[in-house]
């Protein structure tokens, strides 16, 4: 079958669409025959090489079609974990030291069909598209971590969420409106402003052309947001503890930017500003977040679609930020 694998970790010339063997399930496993797959910023990290990932590997943590053996529509939950030790017990997952996202550490979803433990398939909605569920696992299972579970945002509170357009942004944006917070976002470009706007966002700020921090004073009468989000690192982490109000949440799950930011730690103990690292979620943070989707109380949102041999081109979109939402590929 057809698949995306990196070898040898590089830039997008690392990308091959190449013949692979079918997978085999193993014991407790399942095939999902698979209809769409989603492209994520971990594909980025992962083709251009961690050390943490096992190369050759197929790329992908997301995906959504037809279980083989039973017939039904099902989306891939992108994770596993070992079950047995400390945090596995105690339902927090992601901190267990066996954790295992698929395609980093283990043959991901942009294939023709991956094998996966059968608690990995959770079944979608017929008024779902395949599009619509591959597009959600990660990034909604993400926000609702970073947001909701470990950013504890509440109705009352004000959200400042960068560069929003990017697929967890708009994740974020969308469950951050279903909390009733009130919503600032920030994109590059005027036309992802718009787009933002569309999707709900209260104050919506080019970050390219507006100074960020002096504007968020402006909009909070000087107090700050209670909660930011910042998965850009290098580029605006000092700015996000400068939008911040003393005592507020800074949450990250991703430094796209660069990881070493320059930082005055004054400003954390001195205005007690609380960081907050994230990565993933568990079962019941994916199944939580899923629900409204479930319900359509919320939509994915797709930038595009390519056919799995254009994933090169689904890269190249990603790395330029050009993309608004998710981008797809088709096997
Ligand atoms: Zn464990």
């Amino acid at each position: 079958m057809k698949a995306v694998r990196v070898s040898t970790p590089g830039g997008i010339e690392a990308l091959q669409i190449a013949d692979v063997p079918e997978p085999v399930p193993g014991p407790g496993e399942l095939t999902l025959e698979v209809k769409a797959a989603s492209v994520n910023h971990l594909d980025i990290w992962v083709r251009k090489g961690l050390p943490v990932a096992k190369y050759p590997i197929i790329l992908g943590a997301d995906a959504a079609g037809v279980v083989k053996e039973t017939g039904r529509r099902a989306l891939l939950s992108p994770t596993l974990s070992c079950g047995t030790c400390e945090f596995c017990a105690s339902g927090e997952k992601p901190l267990c030291v066996k954790y295992v996202i698929l395609g980093e550490h283990r043959d991901g979803s942009q294939a023709e069909r991956i094998c996966v433990p059968a608690e990995n398939l959770i079944p979608i909605p017929d008024t779902l598209s395949f599009e619509e569920a591959a597009a959600a696992p990660l990034v909604y299972l993400t926000a609702w971590r970073m947001l909701i579970s470990r950013g504890r945002l509440a109705p009352s509170e004000d959200v400042l969420i960068w560069s929003a357009g990017a697929g967890v942004g708009v994740a974020c944006l969308q469950l951050a409106r279903l909390t009733g917070a009130r919503v600032v976002a920030t994109a590059s470009t005027d036309e992802k402003c718009e787009r933002l706007k569309e999707l709900g966002a209260h104050f919506v700020l080019n970050h390219a052309r507006e100074d960020v921090p002096k504007r968020i004073r402006e909009l909070t009468s000087k107090r700050g947001m209670d909660v930011v989000v910042d998965y850009i690192g290098k580029d605006t982490w000092v700015k996000s503890l400068q939008c911040v109000r003393r005592g507020g949440r800074v949450v990250t799950c991703g430094a796209t930017s660069g990881y070493d930011p320059a930082e005055d730690l004054r400003q954390i103990f001195f205005r007690q500003i609380e960081i907050i690292g994230c990565t993933m979620g568990n079962n019941k943070e994916l199944l939580d977040a899923l629900r409204p989707i479930f319900e359509g109380r919320i939509r994915p949102v797709i930038d595009r679609v390519f056919p799995l041999s254009e994933v090169a081109a689904a890269h190249r979109r990603l790395e330029e930020r050009a993309a608004c939402g998710k981008i797809i590929l088709k096997p």
